[in-house]
């Protein structure tokens, strides 16, 4: 248990720090202001039309990072500051969010693979690690037997939730990638505000790395201690 306790610690500790040099790189960013004077939102509706999506709509959402695409209602969400802003942080993150747009036009198959695990995951994730924990529990107590087949369908549950942080992977690259080169084909912003936006989004890319690896890690400490304990 205790070096779960460090795993977890880690693992926090780490998201934390990467969390904090994003929040940092979006604010230096900011301040970079686009030449070319477009906000979030106008950046966002032109990468709509250069792509000939017609049917999504670009709106306003409360909160700072809380920018999303909705598949559902076909929504680009983005925050107050990115939606009225007219720098390279809110460029990028309104490009990125328009690039989730376009894999869900384009059918960009992780991105419907990601979708359809999200109902699974839901389910899975908040109950998997008491399953397991309940299991080796059980296991303990009345010998290897049901405990230890309830600690292997906790795991498999758990599972979901990693393949799931895995799938967002290429999802968040992709959409970054679209976002990066639109935003240089079509020339909306300067060498220096690209760079700006190119490392913004490098780091956002990198809290979903941080999320997945952790993930994987916490699957793999449970898998030990369900496996190993077998011996
Ligand atoms: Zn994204």
């Amino acid at each position: 248990m205790m070096g779960y306790y460090i795993l977890i610690g880690a693992i926090a500790l780490v998201s934390w720090l990467v969390s904090r040099k994003l929040k940092s790189k979006f604010k230096h960013y900011s301040n970079v202001h686009l030449q070319n004077g477009m906000s979030g939102a106008e950046i966002a509706q032109k990468m709509l039309d250069d792509h000939g999506i017609r049917d999504v709509k670009v709106v306003s959402t409360p909160g700072m990072l809380t920018d999303h695409y909705n598949p559902k209602n076909k929504t680009v969400n983005l925050s107050e500051g990115v939606y009225n802003q007219r720098n390279a942080s809110a460029a990028a993150v309104a490009a990125h969010e328009v690039g989730h747009a376009v894999q869900h036009a384009q059918a960009y198959e992780w991105l419907g693979m990601r979708s359809k695990l999200v109902p699974i995951v839901s389910v899975t994730s908040s109950m998997s690690t008491w399953v397991v924990f309940g299991g080796l529990i059980l296991g303990a107590a009345a010998g290897f037997g049901l405990g230890y087949w309830v600690a292997v369908a906790g795991l498999v549950m758990m599972s979901f939730a990693t393949l799931f942080s895995f799938i967002t992977l290429p999802v968040e690259y992709d959409a970054s990638n679209r976002a990066l080169a639109w935003l240089k084909d079509k020339n909306i912003v300067t060498q220096a505000e690209y760079a700006g936006s190119e490392d913004a989004l490098k780091w956002a890319a990198r809290t979903y790395l941080v999320a997945a690896i952790g993930s994987l890690a916490t699957l793999v400490y449970w898998g030990l201690q369900v496996f190993g304990g077998r011996d």
